[in-house]
């Protein structure tokens, strides 16, 4: 998608700050990071909101989590513990519109949020 900023960083345009990437998903430094650690997630494949995942995703969508596992793990979350988030739409206040899984972790997080 040409006018998606996660697909300019998939295309090499822009360069973030990537911990973790595999062919299918690539995990960077959120650029107004919300906590000490604050990554995000974000399949290869262009994909707009959950709204948009098919029965087909189903792997994808799993391996998402899995490389949050692996994000926690190298950035030293893992035991202290983490938060995974992945907004939908107006509401959830999604901002950027191919699904990215945040998390976030290295300080104690307060729930419910608000
Ligand atoms: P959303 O609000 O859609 O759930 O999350 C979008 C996230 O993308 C926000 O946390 C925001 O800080 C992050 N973001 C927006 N633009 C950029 C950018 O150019 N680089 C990086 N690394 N993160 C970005
Ligand atoms: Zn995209």
């Amino acid at each position: 998608m040409a006018d998606c900023l996660f697909c300019k960083m998939l295309a090499g345009k822009i360069k973030p700050d990537v911990v973790y990437e595999n062919d299918r998903i690539m995990a960077f430094r959120d650029i107004n990071p919300q906590a000490p650690v604050h990554v995000l997630i974000i399949p290869k494949k262009h994909i707009a909101t959950i709204n948009d995942l098919h029965d087909t995703d189903t792997l994808l969508a799993g391996e998402i989590f899995i490389a949050a596992k692996k994000v926690a793990a190298l950035t030293g979350i893992a035991e202290s513990g983490y938060r995974t988030v992945m907004n939908c739409n107006a509401d959830a206040g999604q901002s950027v519109f191919h699904i990215h899984l945040h998390v976030l972790g290295g300080r104690h997080l307060e729930w419910p949020p608000g």
